[in-house]
């Protein structure tokens, strides 16, 4: 049995949504989709109201998702310019730089106001307009969020790419959606070293065509290498332009901005978002999911790089009219108190963050966390990988004290935002469950090679059965990639790739891609609950497990291993973390191989790529296939060097 956990008391009886209005409303959304989001619709504004609503088809190869088609509107006038006139002083973005010494700015609506207008200006001066590509390619710095307020307010399309990516993954990219301008800083500070932004951006263009400007925002002061003709100062332009930008009038369905995934089961595919369903979406699952007050301090740790930064750094909460705050650092810079520390300063309410961040401060003990005075918190949150019960319980327990309910976000790139995610006052949680469905959201379990339409508590493979507004449009360039990607596997539905269980009171359970189920002697099994096994034991800090071909029992069970930081490797610890799944879950999921790994091939945001890892333990690393996305390329040498599977 595992455990439920009530809503706190007090946060039901304040939430926007408690549990009786989640039923009701949840019910109404799914029989009356369209008048649901007529209605929802109206969480922004609209420069000609729109009378069309939902016009999409799931049906393969004839796939269209259309929302709000008729209506007109600006994502960055819904984000500035409507709370002028009520909250022009309130602070819009609170920016929290990598050195804890230098000083925090807060840039209140009026500011961001100004700021984005000369931007946009900047941007006009270049030679950008409607639907024309750009680059985003910097720090967390405010002139991020700009950025990409600005490309909304002129009609521009803009795609972000993560500052830690290569100069090859920007040329890619840049070249895919063939964008016009690239927009970098000099520098980029993180954990105390400064990457060379411009750098990377200069080999990056010697890969483009010659006609792609660059944009440069001053952070650091460092020295630069300038191409005169191709490179403009953010700073000289903004002097010389207009302080006010009118923000151009957009179709529902004119593209906001393409993201690239993050690449953790494949080539990268540019995900295209547009703006009506969009803004509606972001708006809604922001204020709901995070049963956001007015006046709270909200903090989102992703980076702008990944559409969780997006969606709720940018979109959501500015649209909301929240106070959103932006981190340029990392969590363990300059120790492993920092997120506390800055929740600890700016008095944060919302905190949320990822499953991998918080297992690696986990790992640090919870001294850091104790130093710090952590009772503004309220709500917690995760995503982008389902979380462990054992790093449930310890968010729980360690840094919410129990307090603060936490909503484990089940979504994607593509799902422009929640999906599966419970609401702070309205929904019991589980450690380690996205719980139930958002509104309008229709999820489906279907058997994995039959189709066939699972009911009551089940396994297997999760879709959607029908569209809802923050959902992708296509993949840029390519809609056959998109049709084929999503919806060709089961008819009808909105494939996610992700595999999962539904208990016994409808809750979901993500047990990890569809591409990580193990069959162990015609047993099927998810990677994910051996793993939170390993976790649980206290000399884990993180494992992966993938399958690799074994000749008795057609898949054998690998497992690779970090261990917390006060622990050392021996052949005793391998046997007792053996004896160990094999007592937990059962003799059938007993590791085959325990490779030690001082450290995980992860994808800048963070997760885990197994695909390298189902290689490694194939004993067949030749093919590693595209890595350009991992954080740290040397992790995957050492784990070469010291594979357990030798042929
Ligand atoms: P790519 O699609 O390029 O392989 P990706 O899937 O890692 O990359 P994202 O869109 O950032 O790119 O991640 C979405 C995926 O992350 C989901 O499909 C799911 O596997 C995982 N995920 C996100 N949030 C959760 C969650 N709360 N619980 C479980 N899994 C999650
Ligand atoms: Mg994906």
């Amino acid at each position: 049995m595992t455990e439920t956990i009530p809503v706190p008391s007090d946060i039901a009886k304040n939430a926007h949504i408690d549990a009786e209005t989640y039923q009701r409303m949840y019910k109404a959304s799914v029989e009356d989709t369209e008048a649901f989001w007529r209605k929802e619709g109206e969480r922004i504004d609209w420069i000609t109201p729109y009378t069309r609503v939902k016009n999409t088809s799931f049906q393969s190869p004839n796939v269209y998702i259309r929302w709000y088609e008729d209506g007109t509107l600006n994502a960055s006038a819904n984000c500035i310019d409507r709370h002028l006139a009520t909250r022009g002083d309130q602070t819009a973005i609170i920016w929290e730089p990598d050195a804890p010494t230098d000083e925090a700015k807060h840039i209140t609506y009026r500011e961001l106001h100004e700021k984005v207008c000369r931007f946009a200006n900047v941007l006009k001066e270049l030679g950008i307009g409607r639907g024309d590509r750009v680059v985003i390619y910097l720090p967390m710095i405010p002139e991020a969020a700009y950025a990409m307020l600005a490309c909304a307010r002129i009609g521009a399309v803009h795609s972000v790419v993560f500052a830690g990516f290569s100069p090859d993954s920007l040329a890619n990219r840049i070249n895919d959606c063939d964008a016009k301008l690239v927009i970098t800083s000099d520098g980029a500070p993180r954990g105390g070293r400064t990457t060379n932004l411009k750098d990377n951006t200069n080999s990056a263009l010697l890969h483009c065509k010659e006609s792609v400007k660059c944009l440069v925002v001053r952070r650091t002061g460092q020295q630069v290498a300038w191409n005169a003709g191709q490179d403009y100062w953010l700073d000289a332009l903004e002097a010389t332009v207009d302080a006010d930008c009118p923000p151009e009038e957009m179709g529902a369905e004119d593209p906001l901005f393409i993201l690239y995934t993050s690449g953790s089961t494949g080539r990268p595919k540019g995900v295209v978002h547009t703006t009506g369903g969009y803004m509606v979406y972001a708006a809604m699952t922001h204020k709901l999911t995070f049963d956001y007050k007015d006046g709270e301090i909200y903090w989102c740790t992703a980076d702008v790089g990944w559409v969780t930064g997006h969606t709720y750094i940018v979109y959501g909460p500015l649209a909301n009219g929240a106070i959103s705050l932006m981190f340029e650092g990392v969590p363990t810079y300059p120790d492993a108190g920092r997120f506390w520390a800055v929740c600890e300063k700016h008095k944060v309410a919302t905190f949320y963050t990822a499953p991998t961040a918080i297992r690696a401060l986990m790992g640090k003990g919870d001294e850091p966390v104790k130093a710090h005075d952590l009772s503004s918190l309220r709500i917690l949150g995760t995503v982008g990988e389902p979380i462990n019960p054992e790093a449930w319980r310890w968010y729980d327990e360690v840094v919410g004290a129990k307090r603060c309910p936490i909503v484990d976000t089940w979504w994607q790139t593509e799902t422009g935002g929640h999906l599966i995610t419970p609401l702070p006052g309205a929904t019991p949680t589980k450690p380690g469950s996205a719980t139930t469905p958002f509104f309008g959201i229709k999820p489906a379990v279907l058997d994995a090679n039959t189709g066939e339409v699972l009911e009551g508590a089940t396994e297997g493979v999760l879709v959607i059965a029908d569209s809802w507004p923050g959902q992708m449009r296509t993949v840029w360039g390519d809609h056959q990639r998109f049709v084929e990607t999503y919806f060709q596997h089961y008819k009808g539905y909105y494939f996610t790739g992700d595999g999962c269980r539904r208990d016994e009171d409808g809750y979901y359970w993500i047990t990890g891609r569809v591409d990580d189920v193990l069959n162990v002697s015609g047993h099927r099994m998810g990677t994910a609950e051996i793993e939170s096994t390993l976790v649980a034991h206290p000399a884990v800090s993180e494992a992966a497990v993938v399958g690799y071909p074994h000749d008795i029992k057609g898949q054998g069970i690998y497992c690779y291993v970090t261990l917390m930081s006060d622990k050392e490797p021996s052949e005793a610890l391998r046997k007792e973390l053996s004896d160990w799944v094999r007592s937990e879950i059962g003799p059938i999921a007993k590791p085959d191989l325990i490779q030690w790994a001082p450290g995980l091939p992860k994808t800048r945001s963070g997760k885990i790529m197994r695909r390298i890892l189902r290689k490694i333990a194939e004993d067949d690393f030749g093919a590693l296939g595209d890595t350009s996305t991992l954080a740290d390329p040397a992790v995957v040498d050492d784990l070469i060097e010291n594979r357990q599977n030798r042929k």
